[in-house]
C-alpha cells in the first residue's frame, strides 16, 4: 500500500528543507511542486511536478484524483495567489492544510532602515542620487524603473525580466540564491551601494544581504509582507510541519 501523499508547495526556502525532512522518513510519500516561473529551477530532493494546476478548482481536481492526504503549503510570502488557492482547495475537499512560513526580519541594532507596505512606496522612499541594490524579484521591477535619477543595479534571476521593465542591460547583475554575506559584501563594495531594496521575507537563506548592509553602513527599505493568512494552522519550523504530519496521519 502506498504511504499517504504528501503535496509540498514549494516556493519559499524553507521547501526544501521540509522536503528534505520528510523523504528521509518512508512514511510519507512527499511530491513537491514548482510554480516553474524560472528558468531552469533547482529541483526539490523529492519527486516534483512543475506548473500550475488550473487556479484553486484545478488544485482540488489534483487533490481529489491523487486522493491526497495532506497539504503543506511553503510558498514565499510574497506569493498571495498559490495559498489563496490551496486554501480554498483543501477546505473544498477537506484535505488538512499547513501553512509554514518564517518570521519577517527585524533591525539589525546597528541597521538603517524603514520598512514600507508596497514597491511604490520602496521606488519613491529612495533618495536622488542613490546607488541602489534592487533585489525584490521580476514580478516587481516596473516602480523602480521609473526612478531615473537613482543608480539601479539590480539582480534578478532572469536578466530579461529587468531589461524588459526598462533597466539598461549593464545594470542588471543575473544570478540565484543563495548568497552567502561575502559575496553580498562584495557585491554591494563593487558597486558603491548606498541602499538596499528588499522584500521583507524573513528566513535564513536571504538574510546575508540584511546582515551584509547593516556591516556597510547600507540604509535597507524593505517591503512588509502580508500578514499571514488567518483561519488556517501556521508554523514555522520543519521540526513543527513533522509533529503536525505525525499528529494527522500518524
Ligand atoms: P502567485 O502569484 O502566488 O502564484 C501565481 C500562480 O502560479 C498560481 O495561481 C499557480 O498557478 C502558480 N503557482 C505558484 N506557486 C506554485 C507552486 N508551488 N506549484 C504550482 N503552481 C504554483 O506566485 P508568484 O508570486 O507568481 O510566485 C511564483 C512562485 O515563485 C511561487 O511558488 C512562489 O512561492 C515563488 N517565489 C515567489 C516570490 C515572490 O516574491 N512572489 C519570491 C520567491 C519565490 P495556478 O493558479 O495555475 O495553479
Amino acid at each position: 500500500m502506498r504511504p499517504p501523499l504528501i503535496l509540498l508547495l514549494a516556493g519559499a526556502a524553507m521547501a526544501r528543507s521540509v522536503a528534505e525532512r520528510l523523504t528521509a522518513q518512508s512514511k510519507w510519500y512527499v511530491i513537491g511542486s514548482i510554480a516553474g516561473v524560472t528558468p531552469s529551477p533547482r529541483p526539490l530532493p523529492c519527486k516534483t511536478r512543475i506548473g500550475g494546476f488550473g487556479g484553486a478548482e484545478g488544485l482540488a481536481r489534483w487533490l481529489r484524483d491523487t486522493r491526497c492526504s495532506a497539504v503543506i503549503d511553503a510558498t514565499h510570502r510574497f506569493a498571495a495567489q498559490i495559498t489563496t488557492n490551496a486554501i480554498t482547495a483543501a477546505s473544498a475537499t477537506q484535505t488538512p492544510y499547513l501553512r509554514v512560513e518564517t518570521d519577517a526580519w527585524r533591525k539589525p541594532a546597528n541597521a538603517t532602515w524603514i520598512e514600507v507596505d508596497s514597491h511604490q512606496e520602496a521606488a519613491s522612499a529612495v533618495p536622488t542620487g542613490a546607488r541602489a541594490l534592487l533585489t525584490t524579484g521580476a514580478k516587481t521591477l516596473r516602480p523602480y524603473a521609473e526612478r531615473n535619477d537613482v543608480w539601479w543595479t539590480v539582480r534578478v534571476i532572469d536578466a530579461t525580466a529587468a531589461t524588459t521593465a526598462g533597466f539598461p542591460s549593464d545594470c542588471v547583475i543575473a544570478s540565484r540564491p543563495p548568497f552567502d554575506i561575502h559575496a553580498e559584501i562584495d557585491v554591494m563594495r563593487t558597486h558603491r551601494i548606498t541602499h538596499l531594496i528588499a522584500k521583507n521575507a524573513g528566513g535564513e537563506a536571504a538574510r546575508p544581504k540584511i546582515d551584509a548592509a547593516a556591516q556597510l553602513g547600507v540604509s535597507a527599505v524593505l517591503v512588509r509582507p502580508h500578514a499571514p493568512p488567518s483561519g488556517v494552522e501556521v508554523v514555522r519550523t520543519v521540526d513543527a510541519v513533522v509533529e503536525w504530519l505525525e499528529d494527522r496521519l500518524g
